[in-house]
């Protein structure tokens, strides 16, 4: 029944300038969320409204399941479209409307009407006191309730008339393209998908980057990475997925600096790495999943030593969360189930049985100086493996 969806968004920090840059990305988001459902449909930016306008059949759910994807979407209200044909009509689909979405008329109401057009022969305030009454006519069960209605019908004079009275919420946040562009270190594991979400909510688009150390770990942990960036694509738009060989890396490490600083220190390499990467694409930021006290790494110790080799602001969205919090936001946002699959991650293969917890940073660097001989060539050669592969919801 219904003809079209009225987007509705948050209006904060979107003023002058920054309001066409936010809603041009928004309209460009929902095009991207509107690509994967059945049918044909149009976006429509007039008078500070973002319609959806169907143009086909068109399946309802997937539309609306695909919209809630949409960061910058604070609600969904689906629309019916009436032609202009006089007031007595407009009363008569009115009443239909609301025998048709509403079974139960055990509710109040209020009749909320808008004339963006001003020739029409009624004003607001009358429009409402005679709908409220036609509709009162119809279904004696209802009752006008002006302060907190159960339900608001609105009836908007356009053009055509729109009416709707259903906002089902949307993920809020800002549009994906309306705040600069991150690089997002993304491992397989349970934590990096839900930052990449995380800030990717905050309108950031994002790319990304995965180490991988074959033949230590599979093709099969590489492709759940992939498969990871596909899922956080349903939301973040295409994510261009960096996947790069830290092999030499890794043993190079392993055979020159103490086991219990191995994670420390190629940490400290990957994002010396991500960052490289993260210029080179016009990145302004990285992103990592992690949260203090988590595993050995994740100390306050061993994150400012992380931290040390970065120019970059990194964003931690998780930092402050618990494990089950991320959890529920991964089982939210559909990535738990790829993450949670066994495949070995390149950190847990040359893992030492007791890890520092509590680097200090000049000792550190002076195991850093064994690397001196060949680091630089590594790195160099390690970013020249670098596939990429664009992944897509
Ligand atoms: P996750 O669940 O995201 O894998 P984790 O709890 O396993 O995190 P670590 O392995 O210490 O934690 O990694 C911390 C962060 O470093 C990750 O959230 C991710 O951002 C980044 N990271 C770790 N390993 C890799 C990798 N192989 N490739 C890219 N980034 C990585
Ligand atoms: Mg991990």
């Amino acid at each position: 029944m219904f003809s079209a969806f009225l987007i509705k968004y948050a209006e904060i920090g979107v003023k002058g300038k920054n309001k066409y840059l936010f809603e041009e990305a928004l309209v460009q988001q929902i095009k991207y969320a509107l690509k994967r459902c059945e049918g044909e449909f149009k976006v429509t930016r007039t008078d500070g409204r973002i319609y959806v306008h169907a143009l086909s059949e068109f399946d309802y759910d997937e539309t609306v399941d695909n919209l809630k994807t949409v960061f910058g979407i604070s609600g969904i209200c689906p629309v019916i479209h009436v032609e202009d044909e006089g007031y007595e009509k407009l009363a008569q689909k009115l009443v239909e409307y609301v025998d048709k979405v509403y079974e139960d008329k055990n509710i109040t109401f209020k009749v909320h009407a808008r004339r963006a057009r001003k020739n029409y022969p009624m004003n607001s305030m009358e429009l409402n006191m005679e709908l409220g009454g036609a509709v009162l006519d119809a279904f004696p069960e209802m009752k006008v309730d002006v302060h907190h209605p159960d339900v608001m019908l609105h009836v908007e004079i356009r053009e055509k008339i729109y009416i709707y009275s259903i906002e089902i919420p949307g993920p809020g946040g800002m549009p994906v393209g309306s705040n600069g562009k991150a690089m997002l270190l993304l491992s397989g594991g349970i934590d990096s998908p839900v930052a990449g979400y995380m800030i990717a909510k905050r309108g950031v688009k994002i790319d990304a980057v995965y180490f991988h150390a074959p033949p230590y770990t599979s093709d099969r942990a590489k492709q759940k990475v992939i498969d990871l960036a596909k899922l956080v694509s349903r939301y973040a738009g295409p994510v261009y997925l960096h996947i790069i060989n830290f092999t030499d890396i890794q043993l190079y490490i392993y055979e020159k600096c103490p086991h219990e600083e191995l994670t420390i220190i190629m940490r400290r390499y990957m994002m010396k790495i991500a960052e490289r990467i993260a210029r080179e694409n016009e990145c302004l930021g990285l992103i990592t999943g992690e949260s203090i006290g988590q595993v050995a790494s994740q100390t306050v110790q061993s994150l400012a030593v992380t931290n040390e080799v970065c120019t970059l602001p990194v964003f931690r969205p998780l930092i402050g969360f618990d494990k089950m919090e991320i959890v529920d936001v991964s089982e939210k946002i559909g990535t738990y189930e790829t993450s949670i699959l066994p495949y070995e991650d390149c950190c847990t293969i040359f893992v030492a049985k007791h890890p520092v917890t509590k680097p200090n940073l000049n000792i550190i660097k002076r195991h850093e100086q064994n690397l001196e001989e060949k680091i630089e060539e590594l790195m160099q050669k390690a970013l020249d493996t670098d596939e990429l592969v664009i992944a897509r919801w």
